[in-house]
């Protein structure tokens, strides 16, 4: 990455929290799916079908219009495999067009010097690629020894932001990778962090001690922002639950392919409304309904979202919410008799 466009970089992250922290009236982060269909199958992975086709660029950007509409700061495109896109550089472009940050995450198998100087002129701004392990094995192909090359060319070749991500959990059969990914990155001159991979219903696997002392290294390794923002992590690796409010469905969106808003990839189907339906009233709602799930999340970009709001407005259960509307519903029936 170019020295001037890692300074655009910093100026845009500054520029997005802060706007983050002043209001609490727009989305910060929302997740796009651009294409279910992915070219592996990691056995603990439950976003990825080998079928699908690639959701059209004319709906994909009438849903990135939405997501303008709604003060989106950053979308990021997920997947499944979202280099598999056809039409992924017009999706980064119409992304940057609408003033908003383009992000996109990878299994970085497709990445060859031409593709890379393709992303780098339709204007992304950071790629992430989780890396499971040294050699491929039965869990996981997303392996060092196979993505090497991948990462050299992006060392030399791209102009935006790259953080690789190492796991630990999960089925994952040698956590000491972890830091060899780890190394790797800070190597190459990535930003590097380490996530807990999570069971099916999104939430936490009790670390071993020798996987806690691994991930402890890890940290130490990574980008000390991130660290510092993934200060829920500690409570992860100790396979306790900790205190926090999880913001999705407001201030992080995740829009599936069929242009269904969602809490997260690991809780589809709540609240399961088509964004371009999705109104400040779902928005406001989502902000302050508590998730029964927080309590054990693994899934750190969502966390960090919530970090920008965990000091104000605390959530209430569903049922309560409820309870509060009908209140509001009966005084305004008494106001209007009166
Ligand atoms: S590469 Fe990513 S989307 Fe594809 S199967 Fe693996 S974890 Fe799932
Ligand atoms: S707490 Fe939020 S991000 Fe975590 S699984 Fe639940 S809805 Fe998803």
């Amino acid at each position: 990455m170019r020295k001037s466009t890692f300074l655009k970089w910093k100026l845009r992250q500054a520029a997005f929290i802060t706007r983050a922290l002043a209001s609490t009236n727009h989305v910060v982060l929302a997740h796009i799916i651009p294409m279910r269909r992915c070219n592996l199958a990691c056995g603990y992975c439950n976003e990825y079908d080998q079928t699908s086709k690639p959701v059209p660029l004319e709906v994909m950007k009438k849903r990135l219009d939405k997501l303008a509409e709604l003060g989106t700061s950053i979308v990021t495109i997920s997947g499944g495999e979202p280099m598999m896109h056809p039409e992924l550089d017009q999706i980064i472009r119409y992304i940057r067009s609408k003033g908003m940050i383009a992000g996109l995450i990878s299994n970085g198998y497709y990445f060859t010097p031409d593709r890379i100087k393709r992303l780098n002129e339709a204007g992304l701004d950071s790629l992430q690629i989780s890396i499971d392990n040294v050699a491929p094995d039965e869990v996981s192909r997303k392996s060092l020894r196979v993505l090497d090359k991948k990462l050299r060319y992006l060392a030399e070749h791209a102009d935006f932001h790259i953080n690789i991500n190492s796991v630990i959990g999960g089925g994952i059969k040698q956590p000491e990778d972890a830091l060899s990914v780890a190394q790797r990155a800070v190597e190459l001159g990535f930003s590097t962090t380490v996530g807990v991979i999570h069971d099916e219903d999104g939430t936490l696997k009790q670390l071993t001690e020798k996987e806690k002392e691994i991930f402890h290294a890890v940290k130490k390794l990574g980008n000390k922002d991130h660290a510092r923002l993934n200060w829920f992590q500690d409570s992860i690796a100790e396979g306790k639950p900790y205190e926090w409010r999880c913001r999705s469905g407001s201030r992080y969106l995740y829009i599936c392919e069929d242009g269904l808003v969602h809490w997260c990839s690991q809780q589809r189907g709540y609240p399961g409304i088509p964004l371009e339906d999705y109104s400040m009233e779902d928005f406001k709602r989502e902000y302050k309904t508590e998730k029964w799930c927080a309590p054990t999340c693994t899934i750190q970009c969502v966390h960090q979202v919530g970090i920008l709001d965990n000091w104000r407005d605390p959530q209430m259960t569903p049922v309560q919410i409820r309870r509060e509307q009908k209140q509001k519903e009966r005084v305004g029936e008494v106001l209007r008799a009166d």
